[in-house]
């Protein structure tokens, strides 16, 4: 399949069944800024929950946070993004569109050029702060001036001394935390690879300086063994280290765990771009917000930062991407499955919005009843979908398109031996199950 239209296909299915919209469609959209759908809250949720799971609840040193969007603009000053946090905006004076260095055409020698008309009428850059303001209060000047943060570490760090006297943790621990970031960025675009609202999870961990190297490491390796424990092929990411000319100021090391996406993220050649960042931030931030803190050999020190910096976003991008199958004339011999291109969308068991569908071979309501009675015990446990509507053949195709990992469907011998068939989407092998059984099988498949 050529990879553009893997991205069309993708973000089509996605409007089509309700994963992720434009925001305000309805009015013509607002560039960089999306909803998601029923399908898609599910998807996002699940794949939150697994990082909390894996990086909050299993761990000992990691406690979670969720702080407020926005904070005393003190923070942004101190932290720096006030006076830095900027990118490098170009205007064309051919074609007037705007965007950032990183985007210019370069694909010949000679100067470069504008990346829309290729025209080399460009200005120079100039520095653009992408923090959103606002203001807090009835009054709109300087003095109200606030931020709607681009990332959620700096509350994490300005709250290092309470959560460190609350929970008592001592160096090495980190503190964990998950929400919406705001970045009016130049030029937004790849569906949700970069937008203007997004969301983090971020942790920030705290160790003693000697140790930083080590915990870098071993934070690369989690990191990237968690996004291959989701599912995501292990050929399609890749490490890379960046080399000292890309290191942010305040980074010792900075290795970026890249996704192999069918499209260029910075202009150029169209492939590997960052899913994540993991960076030794060194004392920077506990300095900027002055924070200290002493061991229990009363040994006062700056504790080192490594950050490992996921977008929820740009990974739910991936997974999806990564789980996109495309079967010409589908998978089985009926003449209706033949005529078509079946669409399997290979989630991960865990992070898929439905677990299972509950699909009566008849609408009749012999079988409707039944159906149903298993539905409603099924809700209590999984998220589970409910199907009477065509036939069976393309309910489950229907299914197959949204990943749902398993469909339970009552036909007329369940009436006489209490048993259903769940059909397994990706090896499509069928088991007769009683009915009796049935929220044990699925516990059992569904966390195996
Ligand atoms: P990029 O170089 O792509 O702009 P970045 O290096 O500025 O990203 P970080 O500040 O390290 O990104 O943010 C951590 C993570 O947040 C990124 O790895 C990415 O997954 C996500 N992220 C950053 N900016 C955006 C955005 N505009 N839209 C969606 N996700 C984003």
């Amino acid at each position: 399949m050529n990879q553009n239209s893997k991205m069309e296909k993708l973000v089509s299915l996605c409007k089509r069944r309700g994963f992720i919209f434009q925001s305000a469609e309805k009015y013509g959209g607002l560039q960089g800024f999306w909803d998601f759908g029923p399908l898609g809250v599910e998807l996002k949720n699940n794949l939150k929950k697994s990082w909390w799971q894996r990086f909050v609840q299993e761990r000992n040193d990691i406690v979670g946070l969720d702080s407020s969007i926005i904070t005393n603009p003190t923070v942004w000053e101190k932290s720096g993004h006030v006076q830095g946090f900027s990118d490098k905006l170009i205007e064309c004076k051919d074609c007037n569109r705007r965007f950032k260095d990183a985007d210019l055409d370069g694909s010949e020698p000679g100067p470069l050029k504008c990346p829309y008309c290729h025209s080399e009428k460009i200005t120079k850059a100039k520095d653009f702060n992408t923090m959103f303001k606002t203001f807090v209060g009835p009054v709109e000047d300087s003095s109200a001036t606030a931020y709607l943060r681009p990332e959620t570490a700096q509350n994490i760090f300005v709250n290092f001394e309470n959560i460190r006297q609350a929970t008592r943790l001592k160096v090495p621990f980190g503190i964990a935390q998950i929400g919406k970031a705001f970045r009016n960025e130049i030029t937004p675009g790849n569906f949700i690879f970069r937008s203007r609202e997004f969301e983090q999870m971020e942790i920030e961990y705290f160790v003693e300086p000697k140790n930083d190297e080590r915990w870098f490491e071993k934070w690369v390796v989690e990191s990237h063994q968690w996004f291959i424990d989701l599912g995501i092929k292990k050929e399609n990411l890749r490490l890379y280290k960046q080399p000292k000319s890309e290191l942010a100021h305040y980074s010792k090391a900075t290795t970026d765990i890249e996704y192999n996406f069918p499209f260029s993220a910075k202009g150029g050649e169209k492939g590997w771009a960052e899913l994540m960042g993991i960076a030794n931030r060194t004392d920077f931030d506990l300095k900027a917000h002055d924070f200290i803190y002493k061991d229990e050999n009363n040994q006062e020190f700056v504790p080192y930062v490594i950050e490992p910096s996921a977008g929820v976003d740009r990974a739910m991008l991936a997974i999806l991407l990564d789980a996109y199958e495309e079967i010409k004339g589908g998978r089985t011999t009926t003449t209706e499955s033949n005529k078509e291109v079946e669409v399997v969308l290979r989630l991960h068991k865990s992070l898929a919005p439905y677990k299972v569908a509950v699909l009566p071979l008849s609408k009749k309501e012999q079988l409707s009843k039944p159906a149903l009675e298993i539905y409603q015990n099924l809700q209590k446990h999984f998220m589970t979908a409910y199907d009477e509507i065509s036939s069976i053949g393309r309910r489950y195709r229907r299914q197959d398109e949204i990943g749902t990992p398993y469909c339970v469907t009552v036909d007329f011998e369940s009436l006489e031996d209490k048993k259903v068939t769940v059909r397994d989407r990706d090896t499509m092998g069928q088991d007769r199950v009683e009915i009796g059984d049935l929220m044990e099988y699925l516990d059992e498949k569904l966390t195996e």
